[in-house]
Order: C-alpha cells, then structure tokens, then sequence
C-alpha cells in the first residue's frame, strides 16, 4: 500500500502525463459558491486561449478533466484552421445546469477567468447560455460571444451556416467543377439554429433536400418553405437519412454519427456539415476515403462561429465576419488538394495546415508574452 506522499506523487505525475499537450490547467474551486471548475489552456502560440464554457454533472472529476482537456485541443485547431489570432482553451463547470446554477457561481468563475491575466476567453457551450455570462462579465472582460445589446456580435448561427455553405460549394467544385448547387441534392440531419438556415441557403441556389429532425415542427416549417419557393423538400424518418441516394450529406445535429454502421449506409459522394465531432473516431477518415467518400472536416467548415466570436472581440463588424467566413471556401479546396496531392485523408490534410501555422508563429513568439486581444488592451 502507498504512503500519503506516494499518492500525492502518483497523482500529480498522472496529471502532468494527462496534460503533456497543454500549457496549464487551473482548477477552481470556491466553496462559497459551490462552483468547481477546471479551465484547460491547450495551446497560445497564436495568441490568447478562447474556447467556451460547458456545464455538465460529471460523474467524476477525472471524466470532466479528460473532456476539457479534449475540447480545448479540439479549440486550437479550430482557432488555427480559422486564421484568427487566438489559441486553444475550454472551461468545464462541473454541476447539474438546472439546478446548480446562481449569479454568484457565475461571478466567481469570471474572477478566475479574470485571474488569468487575458490568456483565456470564454462564453456559451453545452449547459451554458449568454445570461451565466452576464453576471461572469461583471468580473472579467474576458467574455465572448455576447448579444449585440452587450457589444457582441450576436446570433452565431448565421455566418455558421454561411461557412456550411461556403464549404459545400467547396467540394462541389471539387466533385463537380462547379460551385453551382442547381438540382443537387442534399440530405440534411438537424434543422435547428444552423441547419435551417444551411437549409434555406441550398432552397435558393436551386437544390432539393431529404431532411430529417427529431422536431417536426421544424420539417414542417422548411417544407412549407420549400413549396413557397418550388424545390422539393422530402421528410425522412430518423436514421433513414444515412441511406437516401443525395449528392452531400449535411449534418448538422449530434456528433459520432459517421460510424462503422453508417458508413456502410451511405450513398452520398460528400459529407459537409455543421455537426460538431462527426465521426466517431478519426481513424473513419481513411473508411470514407476508400469508399471515395469526400469528408470535409467539421471543425473547418462549422468555423464560421468562431470567427465572429473572436472578430467581437475587436469591435463588431458584420461585412469583416462574413468576409472571414468566405474563406473557409479556399481553405477547403487547400485542403482537398493536399489530401489528393500527399495520398492522406482530408483530416490529416487539415491537422498538417493547422500545425503549420502553428510552427510558423512559434518562431516569432516568445511564450511568456502571448498577444493580448484588443479588448484587453482597450478596457484594462
Ligand atoms: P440546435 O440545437 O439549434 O439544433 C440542433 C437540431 O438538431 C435541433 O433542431 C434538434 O431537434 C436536431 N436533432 C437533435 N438530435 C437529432 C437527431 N438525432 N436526428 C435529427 N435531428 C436531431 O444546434 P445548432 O446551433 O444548430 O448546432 C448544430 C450543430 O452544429 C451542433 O453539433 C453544434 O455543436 C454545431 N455548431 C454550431 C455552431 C453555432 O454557431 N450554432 C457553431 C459550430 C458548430
């Protein structure tokens, strides 16, 4: 059996293996407020972490740290691949969003955040919403992604569903060699915030939808849409989506739905979709390219988010966002070149640019000096 000081030792070398990608992980706990959280800061070589907030009544502590730890990487790609001046970072509160929730959490989780010194931004994720992050702004500038009655950008669905689209004309200029959608068709999973508006940007450019939500409230609205402006929108049960015979598949729902089953299902050429995490595993990746299945990866179409998150954050401008988010267009075709070019999947095309800029910036940064965004400079 381990004394005390084996354990202690054990514990802490566990914890430096866990996060040997990451620069630092702050725990934060008050018990005044009851608020435990853990903040992961995975990488600021391209300049201050950003990367939301996530609630969850984790069961165990070790499963809230390997999520953040997950995430946060998952940001410094995404922050990468989008060309904007940030780094990776995620922050996980761990309790129960309809119960735990009260001003004063929020407001000691904006002092830590604040105690951070502008290497970490945050604002909404799963289990948060804008008005937590009100009362976490009272403490900290270091808030992103708030509504425009606050100086924020606003709704980010919209240049979400934008990239989405920018990036479907992407592949189909590389299926097709032509970005027009004419008659294409696309099936769609999810028609919430992005996928809706995904929806009625492909009704315009003339293409025809198999769609499918758990809500049909929400069929039944673009349906209605899709009579109103002539093009076909056909509703379909559940899982029956991953088998329709469209040109793209267009996720925009949950994550892990490219799976070993799925993959077996689906007839589509393309897969380009909003959907956080789509495939179950990377390794999916090289099962998609041996079917000739073309994956535009997630994180660099659904980018369009995270580019008007961190645009707010110099002072809003909506013209700049939807400019930004046009080039995940070119990214894409980059992308899919190098995939072609180097015989490697789609994923690993992405993660080689990603850690290209990265190595890039490192040779002119100084890691004690990471750059501090506009909004810092101004309000501190
Ligand atoms: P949302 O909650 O507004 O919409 C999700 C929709 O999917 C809802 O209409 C829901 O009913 C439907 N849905 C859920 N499970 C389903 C299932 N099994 N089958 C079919 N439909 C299902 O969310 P959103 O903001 O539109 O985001 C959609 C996806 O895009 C998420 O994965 C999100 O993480 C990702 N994303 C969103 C943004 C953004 O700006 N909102 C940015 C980047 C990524």
């Amino acid at each position: 059996m381990m004394t005390k000081a084996e354990t202690k030792t054990a514990m802490s070398a566990d914890l430096f293996e866990l996060m040997q990608e990451h620069e630092q992980v702050v725990f934060c706990n008050d018990p005044e407020t009851g608020l435990r959280a853990i903040i992961a800061i995975h990488n600021t070589t391209l300049g201050p972490a950003i990367g939301g907030t996530r609630m969850r009544n984790y069961e165990t502590t070790e499963e809230a740290l390997e999520d953040v730890l997950k995430l946060s990487k998952g940001m410094t790609y995404k922050c990468a691949a989008a060309d904007v001046d940030f780094g990776g970072g995620k922050g996980v509160i761990i309790g129960d969003p309809s119960k735990d929730k009260t001003p004063e959490l929020f407001r000691a989780y904006g002092q830590f955040v604040e105690s951070l010194n502008g290497r970490f931004y945050t604002g909404t994720d799963m289990g948060t919403v804008l008005e937590d992050f009100v009362h976490s702004h009272k403490e900290t500038n270091c808030i992103a992604g708030l509504p425009e009655e606050y100086g924020g950008g606003g709704e980010t669905s919209i240049p979400t569903a934008l990239g989405v689209l920018y990036g479907i004309k992407a592949v189909s200029k590389t299926l097709y060699g032509t970005e027009n959608l004419l008659e294409k068709t696309f099936s769609i999973q999810g028609l919430g915030k992005v996928g809706f508006k995904v929806a009625e940007h492909l009704l315009k450019e003339g293409a025809n939808l198999y769609v499918t939500d758990i809500n049909p409230d929400m069929i039944n609205a673009l349906v209605q849409k899709g009579e109103l402006m002539g093009r076909s929108v056909i509703p379909v049960q559940g899982d029956d989506i991953y088998s329709v015979p469209a040109d793209i598949f267009v996720p925009c729902a949950i994550g892990g739905i490219i799976n070993e089953q799925t993959t077996e299902q689906l007839k589509v050429k393309a897969i380009t979709g909003a959907a956080n995490n789509q495939l179950l595993h990377e390794s999916l990746a090289v099962t998609l390219k041996e079917k000739g299945i073309l994956y535009a990866p997630d994180y660099i179409v659904n980018s369009g988010g995270i580019i008007q998150v961190t645009d707010e954050l110099y002072t809003p401008n909506k013209e700049r966002v939807l400019k930004k988010t046009k080039a995940i267009y070119h990214s894409l075709l980059e992308i899919f070149a190098q995939a072609d070019e180097r015989n490697i999947t789609t994923i690993e095309a992405a993660n080689t640019m990603c850690e290209q800029r990265m190595a890039t910036r490192r040779r002119r940064n100084s890691f004690f000096s990471p750059r501090k965004c506009a909004k810092w400079d101004v309000r501190h």
